[in-house]
């Protein structure tokens, strides 16, 4: 039995984890929280599984999925590593960035996997309970958010449990994700060119320190054209607006800093708090009698650039 809050939801124990890794190798999903967010794992290299994480999303097949492994090692046996990409896994594994690197010919994932790309996007993430039940199944997983297509991404066991309900066979609960927000992803071309295809809570600054600015190939923020970057995104499915300081009477108010709103990202204007809470103040607006959503502005610096990224989506 799980929790008594939802029958698939259970404290990532030890035995949970084994059960978890069972399943994950019967070709079954399993929600794991991670740094980021609640993923929605399968094991990467069998068709069947990775096709039931696109069906229990409701995700279109040309989406790519990111694959997660326990470390560099095991990265290197399914993409081409070069200097550049072994220096940001060094630096920032495991952790919440993502490369796009080249698909190693031998690596054995399924094809949906990569959408039929000859690049593939590895994860190491940093979160126990990720990492232990990568240890237990010793196998990659594929791993996007834990919720259906153009939604709102979960934070907690019980966002997923709304969202997916019966599609995961089991739920993992490892409390609130700490970052709140997807992986930064990156994309290192074999020219030797890179760039950003989703900002997240590593920014640019820090793998300009790694990369150089000279190979970043730059295009307008929130204009991103990768596979997936669709501009809906994050929905709560009502209209919402962006940069309001005093919301009308039947607008939801998020705040942040001296903006108090009727929900906060954070009172005392923190961009990582707010990173952290994004998502839960996402769904309390979707959940709230009113029938639009106001949100305070955020500064665009530092992590803000991505919550700005995602607040745009959400309000498309
Ligand atoms: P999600 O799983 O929802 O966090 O999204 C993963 C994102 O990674 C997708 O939206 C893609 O844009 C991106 N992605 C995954 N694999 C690749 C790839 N091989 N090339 C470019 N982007 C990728
Ligand atoms: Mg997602």
């Amino acid at each position: 039995m799980g929790s008594n809050s939802h029958p698939r939801i259970f404290a990532a124990t030890p035995q949970a984890i084994v059960r978890a890794a069972q399943l994950l190798r019967e070709g079954r999903l399993v929600a794991v929280p991670t740094e980021t967010v609640y993923g929605l794992a399968a094991r990467a290299d069998t068709d069947d599984a990775v096709a039931a994480i696109y069906r229990a999303k409701g995700r279109p097949a040309f989406n790519p999925l990111i694959v997660h492994v326990p470390n560099i090692a095991s990265a290197q046996t399914l993409a081409e590593f070069d200097s550049r990409a072994h220096a940001l896994a060094h630096r920032f594994w495991p952790g919440p960035l993502t490369l796009v690197l080249p698909r190693r010919a031998s690596a054995p994932l399924a094809d949906a996997v990569t959408a039929g790309l000859p690049t593939v996007a590895l994860r190491c993430p940093a979160h126990p309970v990720m990492q232990q039940l990568l240890a237990a199944v010793a196998l990659p997983l594929a791993a996007p958010s834990a919720n259906r297509s153009a939604a709102i991404s979960p934070t907690t066991a019980r966002h997923v449990a709304q969202s997916l309900g019966d599609a995961v066979d089991l739920i993992l609960d490892g409390g609130a994700c700490e970052r709140g927000l997807e992986s930064t992803i990156v994309a290192l071309r074999p020219g030797g060119g890179w760039e950003i295809l989703r900002s997240g809570p590593i920014g640019r600054s820090e793998l300009v320190a790694v990369l150089g600015a000279s190979g970043e190939d730059r295009r307008v923020p929130g204009m991103i054209e990768a596979p997936g970057q669709m501009s809906r995104h994050y929905s709560p499915g009502k209209p919402m607006r962006l940069g309001i300081v005093n919301a009308d009477a039947d607008e939801f108010h998020i705040g942040f800093g001296a903006v108090a709103g009727d929900i906060t990202l954070s009172a005392r204007g923190d961009p990582r708090e707010a990173a952290r809470r994004l998502y839960q103040c996402l769904h309390a607006a979707a959940a709230a009698e009113q029938r639009r959503i106001a949100v305070a502005p955020v500064p665009e610096q530092g992590v803000g650039i991505a919550i700005n990224d995602r607040l745009r989506r959400a309000a498309s």
